[in-house]
Formats: C-alpha cells, sequence, structure tokens
C-alpha cells in the first residue's frame, strides 16, 4: 500500500457538485476492471447513474458474487447489505460501504445479543429445539450467524411465505424477526389464524405475552419495523381511490396488515418494478415504497401516471447517507492505493450466516 497523505471527507462536502461527479466518472474509468459498483434501487440518482449493477439487497450480493475477477466491490446501500456481499464473495475480494453511518433501522431493532436473550427467556417455556428462527435478509451477519446455528433460514420480501411455510413443516413453532408487518403478512398468507401470532416486544417480561399466550402460539414476531413503509396508511389508500377509481395499488410487504389489505397487489421492489413496467400504457399507479424508487419509476415510464401512495415523501435517509461526496472520497482513497470503510465479517460468523442463506437458497 502507498503511503498517502490522509484524505478528508469534510474537504469533499466543500465541492461543487458537478465537479464532485466529474472526478467520480474519473476514478471509475481509472480503476477499471478492478471495481464493481453496485446500487440498491433506493439510492439518490446522484449515485445509481454511476452503478453497474443496480437492484434489492439479495440480487447484488450475488451479483457481487458472480461477477468474477472484481477487487473491489463497492456497495451503494446499507451495511447488512455489504456484509451479505462480504459473506458470499471471495477472502480477497473487498467490500466497501461509502459510509459506515448507512445503517438500517429496523435491521439496528434486533441484535444478536437481544435474540439469545428471548431464546434464554422461552427455554424453560418450550421446547426451542423446535423453534425454527426465520430472519429477514435486512438484518446483521451475527442474527443471522444465530439463525443458521439454530437451524433456522434468512428470507427475502419476495420468499418469505415460502420460507415461513417451510419452517412451519419443520418445528413446532416459528420465531420471525425483525419485521413484525413482513412476518404478519406471511403468516396471514400462509392461513395461520390471527390468535396463534404473537408479538414480542422488546424490553417487557415475556415479550409483554402470558405464558399462555406463548404455549398456543406458532408464530413469535419481533416488533421491529422499516420507517419508510411505517408511513403508508389505509386512509392514504381510500383517499388515493376516490380522488382516482381507476387507479392500481401496489404496497410492500413491510407495510401494516391493514395497508397490505387494502392495496390491489404487494410485492418485493423487485416485484414492483416488474409490474408498473409492464403494465398497460396510460394505467394509473400508486405505489407504496421508497422515493427514490417511486421518482425513478416515475421518469422512467412517462406514458403511465405513477405517483408515491404518501403525500410526503418517505425516504430511507440512512440509505441517503451514500452520497456523491462519500462515493468520491472511497473512489480517491482506493486510487491512492489505500482502503477505507471496508466491510468484513469474520470467518466464524460469516460461515453461521452461511447455513442460513444456504438454507434459503434450497427452499
Ligand atoms: S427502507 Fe427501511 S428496511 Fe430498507 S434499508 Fe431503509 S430502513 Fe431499512
Amino acid at each position: 500500500m502507498k503511503n498517502v497523505k490522509e484524505i478528508n471527507i469534510a474537504d469533499y462536502h466543500k465541492l461543487k457538485k458537478e465537479v464532485v461527479l466529474q472526478r467520480i466518472a474519473a476514478r471509475k474509468k481509472e480503476l477499471g476492471q478492478d471495481l464493481l459498483l453496485l446500487c440498491h434501487h433506493y439510492q439518490q440518482d446522484d449515485i445509481f447513474q454511476f452503478a453497474d449493477y443496480t437492484g434489492d439487497s439479495l440480487k447484488l450480493a450475488h451479483n457481487a458474487a458472480q461477477v468474477a475477477g472484481k477487487r473491489y466491490i463497492i456497495f451503494c446501500g446499507v451495511h447488512f447489505m455489504a456484509e451479505s456481499a462480504d459473506i458470499l464473495t471471495d477472502d480477497e475480494q473487498i467490500v466497501i460501504l461509502p459510509d459506515l453511518t448507512a445503517g438500517c433501522s429496523m435491521a439496528d431493532m434486533a441484535t444478536s445479543g437481544e435474540v439469545k436473550g428471548l431464546w434464554r427467556e422461552l427455554a424453560p417455556l418450550m421446547n426451542t429445539d423446535r423453534l425454527i428462527p426465520i430472519t429477514y435478509v435486512n438484518s446483521s451477519a451475527s442474527l443471522k450467524a444465530f439463525v443458521g446455528e439454530q437451524g433456522g433460514s434468512v428470507c427475502t420480501s419476495s420468499n418469505a411465505g415460502r420460507v415461513l411455510n417451510w419452517a412451519l413443516e419443520h418445528g413446532e413453532r416459528v420465531f420471525f424477526c425483525p419485521d413484525e408487518h413482513l412476518g404478519r403478512n406471511s403468516a396471514q398468507a400462509a392461513g395461520i389464524p390471527a390468535d396463534e401470532v404473537v408479538i414480542w416486544r422488546r424490553g417487557e417480561i415475556l415479550g409483554g405475552n402470558s405464558r399462555k399466550q406463548l404455549e398456543r402460539a406458532r408464530i413469535i414476531l419481533w416488533d421491529g419495523y422499516c420507517t419508510v413503509h411505517m408511513q403508508f396508511s389505509a386512509a392514504q389508500i381510500a383517499s388515493t381511490r376516490q380522488a382516482d377509481p381507476e387507479v392500481k395499488i401496489i404496497v410492500h410487504p413491510e407495510c401494516r396488515r391493514e395497508v397490505v389489505e387494502a392495496a390491489d397487489l404487494q410485492g418485493s421492489t423487485e416485484m414492483i418494478i416488474k409490474a408498473v413496467s409492464e403494465a398497460p400504457a396510460s394505467s394509473s399507479w400508486a405505489v407504496g415504497t421508497e422515493i427514490n424508487l417511486v421518482k425513478r419509476l416515475t421518469a422512467q415510464f412517462p406514458d403511465k401516471r405513477i405517483r408515491s401512495l404518501s403525500p410526503v415523501e418517505c425516504k430511507c435517509s440512512t440509505m441517503y447517507r451514500i452520497d456523491p461526496a462519500h462515493l468520491l472520497w472511497v473512489l480517491d482513497n482506493l486510487t491512492a492505493g489505500r482502503i477505507v470503510n471496508q466491510i468484513k465479517v469474520d470467518k466464524e460468523t460469516a460461515a453461521l450466516a452461511s447455513l442460513a442463506l444456504n438454507r434459503m437458497l434450497k427452499i
């Protein structure tokens, strides 16, 4: 590694945006075949334009693993996504997150320590060997590792139902975390009666449940949520329909149950893109997901009427921390021979987390 002068991120925020964007393009060219730049759909356009691949979290992690010969993988997403990419790529490949404060508020709501605490609390009440854990891909590597160790699986928003059915076949009960709403929407779709689904509230004894409720439960949901998708409501759906009876409402399954029930369609980010892209010209859509994706769809399909379901901008503020200044900063460091903001999952955690990821891929 070259001995180069420290490059201070604060200096980058003083530069004009046009200058930053031009320099990103030049650095990208310079790093050439060594570099792979991955962008989540929720990224701002100033970043998105530089992507080699775009997608949801798991698609991008697979891209990282499948594209051979790339030494540096810059992941323009949030922390857990970069961890998944590091787990799935070779040891020699270096995964970089341009801003280490770009976390996911939902993933942060369930630490492996907290979930291990739940396991300890439940052990006197039930056979925890028959309690199958599922963690949404939006979770830390250490939580995925715990789930892998306990015989459970990861899921995504597109396969949560399938993974839930697999878990119910393999155990007596399922623990689903961190997203209460994806868990509840999937349980409802699987035909589990509402009184067999309980919520584990963090900080309360037995998660705020009686022993009887827990003994009866088939699904135990962690009380995490996505701050972005919680902003959509059934009232917004009603007023949108009133204003435009032709409208189709499509929402992400991280939305509350009543929102998903009132919508015409629900689906993962990729499914939302597919449904809107394939819809006939002049069709009308109100979309309940992150605003950068909705705006991009609106610009991409001017022949359709596409808008956000919410009148206020529902933006993923942590994802937004990946800005052009941070991207240029990591690129400048790389061209100077310095690796900053590398995301590295330790070998033991990665091996256990891979168990949970690979179970999902087999289901
Ligand atoms: S949109 Fe929600 S779940 Fe997705 S990264 Fe942002 S906070 Fe996390």
